[in-house]
Order: C-alpha cells, then sequence, then structure tokens
C-alpha cells in the first residue's frame, strides 16, 4: 500500500472488473442448476396495519444458498436469471412455494403473503394460470396471495400488461406497486392501472422526517393515494422516527427492519406466536 502508484491501481482496477466478469459467469453457471439442487428458500417479512399495529400478512424473499458461491443476494442473481430467461421457473417454483406456506399459515393466522414477479413473468402470458393453480393445489383463498411489481412492467406493453393485471385481480389476487419513488412514478399508473397497494421505496422513507421536500413529496403521494382507493405501504422503515411520521401522516401499512427483518418459515412463525401473546412489539 506504501507503494501504491497508478500503475498499480490501474492493475487493481482491471482485476476487480476481471474478477466481476469472473463473478458474474459463475453466478451464471450456478443459477442455471440451483433450483433442480434445491438451493433456493423463501424468507418472510412482516408487514403490519399501521393504525393497529396488526400483522397483515408478509412479503415472501427469495434466498440462494449456492454449494459453489455460498449466499448470493437477490440483488445480484435476479437480474441475471432474468437476462438467461430462468425466471421463469424460478418465479414458478416462488408462487407454489409461497402458496404452500400461506396454506400452513392461514391454518393459524389469517394473512396474506406477496410474492414479488419480474417483468418475464408477464411476457410469457403464464402469470394468471401460474397463480390459479397454485391457489387450487392448496386450496387457498386468493385473497391469502399478493403479487408485487415494479413500474417497469408498464414499459414494454403497458396495454397487455394492465390486462393480465385485471384478470389477476379478478381472481382475487390483490397487487403491489414495489419500489414507488424510483422510477419514473408516473401518479398516472396510480389512477389507470390496476393496483390495489403502492408500496413507498425505502430510498424515500430514508429521508423521512430529515429531508423536507422529500417529506413533503411523500405526504402528497399518501394523500393522492388514498383519495385514489389505493392503500400505502411504507418499506424500509428502520426506526421509531419514520414509523411515528408515516402513521400520522396515514400511511396504511408498514415494512422494515424496525418491525422484523425476513426470516425463514418456522422462524416467522415463532415470531407471529410470541407477538401474539406478548401483544404487539413495536410500541415497545
Ligand atoms: P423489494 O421487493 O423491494 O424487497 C425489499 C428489499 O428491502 C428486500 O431485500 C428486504 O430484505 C429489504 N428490506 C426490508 N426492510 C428493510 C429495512 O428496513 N432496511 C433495509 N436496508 N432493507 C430492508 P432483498 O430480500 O435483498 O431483495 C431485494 C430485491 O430482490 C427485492 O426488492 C425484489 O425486487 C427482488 N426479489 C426478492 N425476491 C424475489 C423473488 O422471489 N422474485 C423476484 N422477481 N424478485 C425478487
Ligand atoms: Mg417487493
Ligand atoms: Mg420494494
Ligand atoms: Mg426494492
Amino acid at each position: 500500500a506504501a507503494k501504491a502508484s497508478s500503475g498499480s491501481s490501474y492493475r487493481l482496477y482491471c482485476n476487480s472488473l476481471l474478477d466481476k466478469v469472473r463473478d458474474e459467469s459463475s453466478i451464471k453457471f450456478e443459477l442455471a442448476g440451483a433450483l433442480q439442487r434445491r438451493e433456493f428458500q423463501l424468507y418472510y417479512q412482516p408487514k403490519i396495519d399501521l393504525r393497529t399495529d396488526k400483522v397483515i400478512g408478509a412479503e415472501a424473499l427469495l434466498r440462494w444458498h449456492s454449494r459453489k458461491l455460498g449466499w448470493v443476494s437477490p440483488a445480484r442473481f435476479i437480474p441475471l436469471a432474468e437476462a438467461s430467461g430462468s425466471i421463469g421457473a424460478i418465479g414458478d417454483w416462488v408462487i407454489e412455494e409461497a402458496a404452500a406456506a400461506a396454506a400452513r399459515l392461514s391454518r393459524l393466522f389469517p394473512l396474506h403473503l406477496a410474492v414479488n414477479v419480474s417483468v418475464h413473468q408477464f411476457s410469457d402470458g403464464r402469470l394468471a394460470e401460474c397463480l390459479l393453480d397454485a391457489i387450487t393445489a392448496h386450496g387457498l383463498q386468493p385473497q391469502a396471495l399478493h403479487i408485487e411489481i415494479t413500474e417497469s412492467v408498464f414499459m414494454t406493453d403497458p396495454e397487455t400488461v394492465s390486462q393480465i393485471l385485471r384478470t389477476v385481480r379478478q381472481l382475487g389476487v390483490q397487487v403491489a406497486l414495489d419500489d414507488f419513488g424510483t422510477g419514473f412514478s408516473s401518479l398516472g399508473y396510480l389512477r389507470q392501472m390496476s393496483i390495489d397497494y403502492l408500496k413507498l421505496d425505502r430510498g424515500f422513507v430514508a429521508d423521512i422526517p430529515n429531508d423536507k421536500r422529500q417529506t413533503a413529496i411523500v405526504d402528497a403521494v399518501i394523500s393522492l393515494a388514498r383519495a385514489l382507493g389505493v392503500r400505502v405501504v411504507g418499506e424500509g422503515i428502520e426506526n421509531y422516527r419514520q414509523y411515528g411520521w408515516l402513521r400520522r401522516a396515514g400511511c396504511d401499512i408498514g415494512q422494515g427492519f424496525l418491525i422484523a427483518k425476513p426470516m425463514p418459515e418456522d422462524e416467522f412463525l415463532s415470531w407471529l406466536q410470541t407477538r401474539e401473546t406478548q401483544g404487539t412489539g413495536t410500541h415497545g
């Protein structure tokens, strides 16, 4: 480190670039067989009603423990799975697995589980069918399953996507628009699209209440969404100030590390049981 020259930092840069490429190809390679090797697992992160503090559901988040690479973050492998097309089969697995878990949980608690769905699962036209199959196979109430989509699904073919969303909602499966505030965040979506929930992105929530402009925007988005009958979820709530502010601003639902981190099904179940016997946790 004492002799750091521009030459060695150039080499360092090349090496890290090489590492990245090498990483990417080994992730792609390992990803191809991950489903067969049963390396995926779903974790569940609770969502609470901010008025009552009651748990209303949880988001299913995909976890991958690779035999060769160890834990790989979804932020890393989902884009690669999308590029390679394997997101189709992985997405089917997520829906089936979440439906099975929803069936087990709903015997004990009246909850929904929400699955994240990527653009690909819209373009191959099987989404509604896959949801219906999973609901039927597990004798689920359709209300026990939600999907979370991002604005990116509207980019290529908004007409087709809207049609699919209408079909999905006719099944009784509710739809959340995820990561609101990161993309175009056209407020027009709220009016035109068939959605039940809007999830304020974590980046938005992070600045509450210190950044006055951001906070004013969040306030306006909450008011508009509520006026349109769309319920608002604040994601990434990490502290009591954010929690209290969102609650007072009329945000309906909260999710974040303050409430709980994503956890495996058995842990989620004991978390629910503890919370039920000890009363709600967030107020302390
Ligand atoms: P997302 O759907 O917006 O999920 C929220 C992410 O924020 C999760 O990261 C969650 O662990 C994290 N998070 C929740 N609360 C907090 C908090 O208070 N603070 C902080 N710092 N982070 C928090 P995760 O699990 O790494 O997932 C990242 C993204 O990967 C997800 O963003 C989603 O877009 C995608 N993803 C995850 N599972 C699936 C899946 O099954 N299918 C698809 N297509 N995408 C998925
Ligand atoms: Mg999500
Ligand atoms: Mg999100
Ligand atoms: Mg996100």
